[in-house]
């Protein structure tokens, strides 16, 4: 069996484990129908691992394939990596028929059981995380042992967003500025902030209606954890 399936096996066991056990606590995952026998609870369980197992294989499927260039092969943009910048610009450029785009990614394809939120720091202990270490130092990390960091990056189609916790967060508006203070035209905050509207779709009631600084149309969806 392959590791991607036993994996994707283990998170299903856990999450039916939930259901039998902690029915209360954690209903907001998988809902309130928690009723019925325990028999009843564990076939619901054997069910949810086949169609998370079924769901994993289809999504696998449906990956774009590996294709290696050929000798010779011309390309309009190469752009190395695939994380959460490469992917972007890879995928904008593409929606230019005219244009061909090569997107060259160190790591393996992701899998459906990387999107789990819970297992996010477990994903930290396998090969798709380069697994950095920072030199030890009398500056910082000073509470670590040997005063070095552990420092996580995603080596996966994806990149560190593969392994990261979600939190929506945009960067400090007084770096924006100062950057375009050394000469960097457009990248004041007010320069681009224009993306950072374009890119979401705030679901957070409090903040749809403040459109200064928050969009309604993009593809990142914003909202509070369930
Ligand atoms: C553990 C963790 C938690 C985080 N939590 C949050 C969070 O909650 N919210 C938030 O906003 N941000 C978070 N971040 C930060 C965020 O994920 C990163 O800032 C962001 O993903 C970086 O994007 P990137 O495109 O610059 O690099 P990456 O996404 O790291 O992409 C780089 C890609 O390039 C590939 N690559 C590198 N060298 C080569 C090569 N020579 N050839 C081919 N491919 C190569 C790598 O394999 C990788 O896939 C977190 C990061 C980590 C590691």
């Amino acid at each position: 069996m392959k590791k991607t399936t036993i994996f994707t096996v283990l998170i299903a066991i856990m999450i039916g484990l939930l259901q039998l056990y902690l029915p209360n606590k954690y209903s907001y995952l998988y809902g309130n129908d928690t009723g019925g026998s325990r028999l009843m609870n564990v076939l619901r369980l054997g069910k949810g691992i086949l169609d998370f197992w079924k769901e994993s294989r289809r999504y696998i499927a449906e990956q774009v394939p590996d294709t290696t260039p050929e000798f010779g092969d011309t390309f309009d943009f190469i752009v190395i990596g695939a994380g959460t910048a490469g992917a972007t610009i890879a995928a904008r450029l593409s929606e230019i028929s005219q244009i061909k785009v090569l997107l060259i990614e160190d790591g393996p394809h992701e899998s459906l059981y990387m999107d789990v939120p819970l297992i996010a720091g477990i994903l930290q202990t396998t090969n798709i995380n380069r697994k950095h270490q920072t030199k030890p130092s009398d500056k910082y990390c000073l509470g670590m042992e040997g005063n070095s960091c552990v420092f996580p990056t995603g080596k996966v189609v994806g990149g560190s967003s593969v392994l990261n916790y979600m939190i929506a967060s945009r960067g400090g508006a007084e770096d924006y500025d100062r950057w375009a203070e050394m000469g960097n035209k457009g990248w004041a905050y007010q320069d681009v902030l224009k993306y950072f509207k374009k890119l979401e779709t705030m679901e957070i009631p409090e903040l749809k209606s403040d459109n200064d600084y928050h969009g309604t149309n993009g593809p990142v969806h914003i909202a509070y954890p369930p």
